[in-house]
């Protein structure tokens, strides 16, 4: 029996490497300009740090962790508990009040695998402790729209505010008693969640659910002055910085820890998978880890549904990492040649590449051809004695001869890179 990968673990081959590294560096770049620094956390974790602080009644901590039970040990589901636990460890918050924090890494949720639904997937999770003003909720949103606009990946912003301990409780009656008026017609999963959690009623995805719930009364209508005040201030800050944004009474978001401000960034090309990035405000999560009373905020943008929607929109088949220079010796000789000054080609930053064993020029062309070398350096017999190689530019298929001298060779291809870039 041949091995295969777990399912919904995947593998990421390398003609998909590359736009990972660029969606990547992209989000690297942009975060430097917010001020962000990264921190990179271990994926094991005790199960006791996500049980506390994801939520009992949650997708997650129900049914999703993957648990070693004989060693309390979990694999991370998400980042930001293991973010809070390094931050409350190493008081972090000693070294600076407010700290802009983001990690990139994969998360494990043992769920249905499907289109941009894994069961190994990655996040880039950022996150801002410390602050419980609401122009960083509405300046984390606008470095989420200006990713997503700086990929060209066209998404919606959805925003909502779950109200706080103060005003939670009198709504989460209200609704309750709604609840009950429509029990008989909502699915299993809403009638448990109605004892366990009411709220994840509004979040369900089944349709017959949806429609009973249309006419809930909204949290909106319940929140306490000062969630009130708070949410103003976020969609003023939003429209002061030109954020289009719509409210959804509906979107509770997952995770218990959650008050006020909750957003997700949606997409409508990914089916069931729409949520592209989720994020919320979790004021109270720090000191119910133990640590000081600390304001926080952040969100976790999904990795590979980014990737499929830049996939979708770009129609170019994908393309493995490139070279400069293919180096093809004919004979023994030359190759031995080609094989020194390949090295110090690349030490001097070319990227370069040649068959290490003694091919036909016809074959070494072919392969050069496949590598997207940009350049063929060709010696022979004759070039060896001459001291002078053929150097053939594959765009224009121009050749010249030069001098077989890695400083002279690095400098012809490299100009001749830029010049074409
Ligand atoms: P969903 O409703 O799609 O299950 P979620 O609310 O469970 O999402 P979060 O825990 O908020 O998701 O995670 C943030 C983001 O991580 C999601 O918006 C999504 O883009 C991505 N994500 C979550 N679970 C998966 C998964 N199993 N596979 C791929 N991406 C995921
Ligand atoms: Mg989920």
């Amino acid at each position: 029996m041949k091995l295969k990968a777990l399912n919904g673990f995947k593998d990421i081959l390398p003609d998909e490497t590359g736009l990972w590294c660029q969606v990547e560096s992209k989000a690297r770049g942009l975060l430097e300009r917010f001020h962000f620094s990264e921190i990179r956390l271990p994926v094991l974790e005790k199960t006791e740090l996500f049980a506390r602080s994801i939520g009992a009644t949650t997708d997650i901590v129900e049914k999703e962790m993957y648990t070693f039970v004989d060693k309390q040990v979990t694999m991370r589901p998400e980042a930001t508990a293991s973010l809070m636990r390094a931050f409350i460890q190493h008081n972090l918050q000693a070294q600076k009040p407010i700290q802009r924090l983001f990690t990139i890494g994969p998360m494990f949720r043992h769920e249905r695998p499907q289109r941009g639904r894994l069961r190994q997937f990655h996040q880039m999770d950022v996150e801002v402790l410390g602050s419980a003003n609401p122009r960083i909720d509405a300046e984390l949103m606008a470095m989420g729209a200006l990713l997503f606009s700086e990929l060209g990946i066209a998404v919606s912003l959805e925003l909502n505010s779950l109200g706080c301990p103060v005003c939670r409780p009198s709504y989460r009656k209200r609704l309750l008693e709604f609840i009950h008026s429509r029990l008989d017609n909502l699915c299993s999963d809403c009638k448990r969640r109605s004892t366990t959690n009411p709220l994840r009623v509004l979040d369900c995805k089944k349709p017959p659910c949806r429609e009973q719930v249309n006419d809930a009364p909204s949290i909106l209508e319940h929140l306490c002055a000062d969630c009130d005040e708070h949410f103003a201030r976020v969609q003023k800050h939003l429209l002061e910085l030109n954020i289009e944004f719509s409210l959804n009474k509906f979107m509770v978001r997952g995770l218990d820890y959650y008050v006020r401000t909750t957003f997700e960034f949606v997409t409508g090309e990914l089916g069931a998978q729409s949520a592209v990035c989720a994020g919320g405000r979790y004021d109270g999560l720090i000191e119910a880890l133990g640590g000081g009373k600390t304001p926080g905020i952040g969100f976790a943008l999904g990795l590979e549904r980014l990737v499929l929607l830049l996939q979708l929109g770009d129609e170019r088949p994908a393309k493995e990492n490139t070279i400069d220079l293919f180096l093809a010796g004919l004979g023994e000789a030359a190759s031995d040649y080609c094989f020194k000054l390949m090295h110090e080609l690349r030490s001097s930053g070319i990227r370069a590449d040649m068959d290490l064993d003694i091919k036909s020029l016809k074959s070494q062309m072919k392969q050069a051809d496949k590598a997207g070398a940009a350049h063929v350096l060709i010696i022979g017999e004759q070039e060896l004695e001459e001291h002078k190689a053929i150097l053939r530019d594959m765009a224009t298929k121009e050749q010249q001869r030069v001098a077989m001298d890695a400083a002279v060779i690095g400098k012809a291809v490299e100009r001749e890179s830029r010049s074409m870039a």
